[in-house]
């Protein structure tokens, strides 16, 4: 088998287990004919098409034979993968229907390293092809016959097609390369010191620490050890796995790779930090010039048309398209073209608004729908525009600081901002989710909406607070009001006016401004000490199902804050709404536990609904 022959397809997802393979079809909203391809995590060397065929996922091996090449079930031969792949867009024969669309990869995606054994087993054919010059299955046999002798010969120099492993560089690069990077402790990377001398980096508390590797008589262990009591590995790779689940002498765990910029395939990632859950934070513009720029520059005249625009064509939804259909899923920050030369602060001349279309507002002023230019195409876009008050100056800076965390995300269940634009207004750009937030949506479409369909919804939630969670992010304003809808089976967390992050040392943070908050949604906690956590973000959560499962009714109705205060505590809870699964039931009660720690993880809750969701489409 060609060794990465399917690395470079759009459709491979690497080493993928089948629930994972679910998961992003699922969340990318499980079409008919929608794909991916992916290497088998327990047949060496085999690969699978996992594919939706009527909400169900299917997953169909596909088998090699050296003559005769690739086939599903027998059914026709090709020697190559992107052939086979061809064939199945055109004819079902075998599969459940035939190919159609190509699962997009969630950004800032990196292809899952391959399991240790696996990658044993790879470094050693390529050792041994080089080597010998043997090729297919005399490679293979002689490998098998040869494994344990090869090993020691392979096992050294593992770490060098690790993402991790950046190479020969110097002390103050590896520096730069982890600080790039906001709010991540136990982020590490691996480089070559001189050579055969090896370090780890470490960031910890905003600074990077450097440990060195001795190697002695093949013997791996950190020169920080005391020789003899040191723990000594035979290879880099094996180090890095044992310190990624042991912290011992280390300052943390090494938690997250940084990744190699040469390896950072899938997105022009600027910062190149990876997590276990394929995604990681970015940084994708230069905040600084914002922060400490003067007053406003005022622009007495706003530009002039500068295209024709039929608005209603161009807000047009499709209300049944499923995320991966939408323009809103895969991000605007991946085409590397349009990143180039890219800041938050976008042109004036390149925007345009419609004053008549208003699609929302708040204290702060309104939301207009608007178009911005960009070098390739024209997006649409909404424009959280600031009214002139009194106090502008402490506007602004509120507007900014939303602005700030939202150019830390980057996630298709979360509202991307586009920029800020200061002119004669600050504005904020963001995409569109057209049919607006969610709450009054149910309430004008209560009858055509099942329930699954609205925990589907509720489970896209989840999984992008379970990213917000991951990055020490809390929301603070987690409710069906801030939850868009891009279609009516597509929602978008938004409004992070109140959002904060947690420095890592943190458990929780107190907020003692006493402006007005949402207090029907907060955890006691929140309410009487101003803790606030991502354990009170689930209690909104659990709030925000409640919401979307009555279908847009207002929690605690005709009570006021201090009431519900003495409701909570005598035990009491929201009643199950009219026709909600008892088990959705359960989890909002388990939100709502007043010990914190007995409230679950958003991981936990989407893992849930996940689960709750797949066996809901088997009956
Ligand atoms: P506030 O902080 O005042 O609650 P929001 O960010 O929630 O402000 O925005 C207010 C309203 O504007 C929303 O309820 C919604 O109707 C509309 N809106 C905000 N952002 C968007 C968006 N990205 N797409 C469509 N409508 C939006
Ligand atoms: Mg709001």
């Amino acid at each position: 088998m060609e060794k990465n022959e399917a690395e470079n397809m759009p459709c491979y997802f690497g080493y993928l287990k089948r629930k994972e393979a679910k998961r992003f079809l699922r969340l990318a909203g499980a079409t008919d004919g929608l794909y991916l391809l992916r290497s088998s995590a327990t047949q060496l060397g085999t690969y699978v098409i996992s594919i939706t065929h009527h909400r169900k996922i299917h997953n169909y091996e596909i088998n090699y034979q050296k003559d005769q090449g690739y086939s599903i079930n027998d059914y026709g031969s090709h020697m190559a993968l992107n052939k086979l792949i061809e064939y199945h867009m055109l004819l079902a024969d075998g599969l459940c229907c035939p190919l159609r669309q190509a699962c997009p990869k969630p950004s800032g995606f990196y292809l899952p390293p391959a399991p240790l054994y696996e990658m044993y087993r790879r470094a050693t054919l390529e050792h041994v092809h080089k080597k010998h010059k043997l090729r297919g299955k005399d490679l293979h046999q002689y490998v098998d016959e040869h494994y344990d002798e090869l090993l020691p010969e392979v096992i050294p120099r593992l770490h060098e097609g690790m993402a991790w492993f950046h190479r020969r560089i110097s002390r103050e690069d590896a520096e730069h390369r982890l600080l790039n990077v906001k709010h991540t402790s136990g982020l590490f990377l691996v480089r070559e010191r001189d050579f055969g001398l090896y370090a780890i980096s470490l960031l910890h508390k905003h600074k990077v620490l450097h440990y060195a590797l001795v190697n002695e008589g093949g013997k791996i262990f950190l020169s920080c050890n005391d020789r003899r009591s040191s723990r000594k590995f035979d290879s880099i790779c094996q180090m890095v796995e044992f310190y990624s689940d042991n912290k011992e002498q280390l300052v943390t765990r090494l938690k997250v790779p940084c990744v190699a910029p040469e390896l950072r395939r899938y997105s022009e990632e600027p910062n190149g930090v990876s997590s276990s859950s394929h995604t990681w934070p970015r940084l994708p513009f230069s905040l600084s010039t914002l922060r400490y720029r003067g007053k406003m520059v005022a622009e007495s005249n706003p530009p002039q048309d500068i295209f024709p625009v039929l608005w209603d064509n161009l807000y047009m939804v499709n209300k049944d398209a499923r995320p991966s259909e939408t323009p809103v899923y895969n991000s605007i920050y991946a085409d590397p073209e349009e990143l180039r030369d890219r800041r938050l602060e976008l042109d004036r001349n390149r925007l345009r608004l419609d004053q008549n279309g208003e699609l929302g507002s708040g204290n702060f002023g309104s939301v207009l729908r608007g178009i911005y230019k960009f070098t390739k195409k024209d997006m649409a876009v909404a424009v959280k525009v600031l009214k002139a008050v009194e106090d502008p100056e402490a506007r602004r800076a509120e507007l900014l600081q939303e602005a700030e965390f939202m150019a830390q995300l980057d996630h298709p269940f979360i509202v991307r901002i586009v920029g800020i634009c200061d002119a004669e207004a600050l504005m904020l750009v963001m995409e569109v989710a057209s049919l607006g937030p969610l709450h009054t949506y149910l309430r004008e479409h209560k009858g055509t909406m099942s329930q699954n369909h609205l925990i589907e919804l509720v489970h896209q939630v989840s999984d992008g607070m379970s990213y917000l969670e991951e990055r020490r992010f809390v929301h603070r304003d987690l409710a069906a009001r801030n939850v868009l809808l891009v279609s009516e089976r597509y929602a978008k967390i938004s409004d992070f006016g109140l959002s904060k992050v947690l420095m890592e040392d943190q458990t929780y943070l107190r907020d003692k401004t006493q402006q007005k908050l949402p207090l029907k949604w907060y955890a006691l906690e929140s309410v009487l000490q101003q803790k606030f956590s991502s354990k009170g973000d689930v209690w909104s959560f659990g709030i925000t199902v409640w919401e979307t499962l009555s279908y847009g009714d207002k929690p605690y109705k005709g009570m006021r804050a201090p009431e519900v205060v003495k409701f909570l505590q005598s035990g009491q809870r929201l009643e199950k709404p009219t026709g909600c699964p008892e088990t959705i039931y359960q989890l909002m009660l388990r939100c709502w536990e007043i010990d914190m720690n007995k409230r679950p993880t958003f991981k936990e809750i989407e893992r849930h609904l996940s689960h709750y969701l797949t066996m809901a489409m088997q009956t």
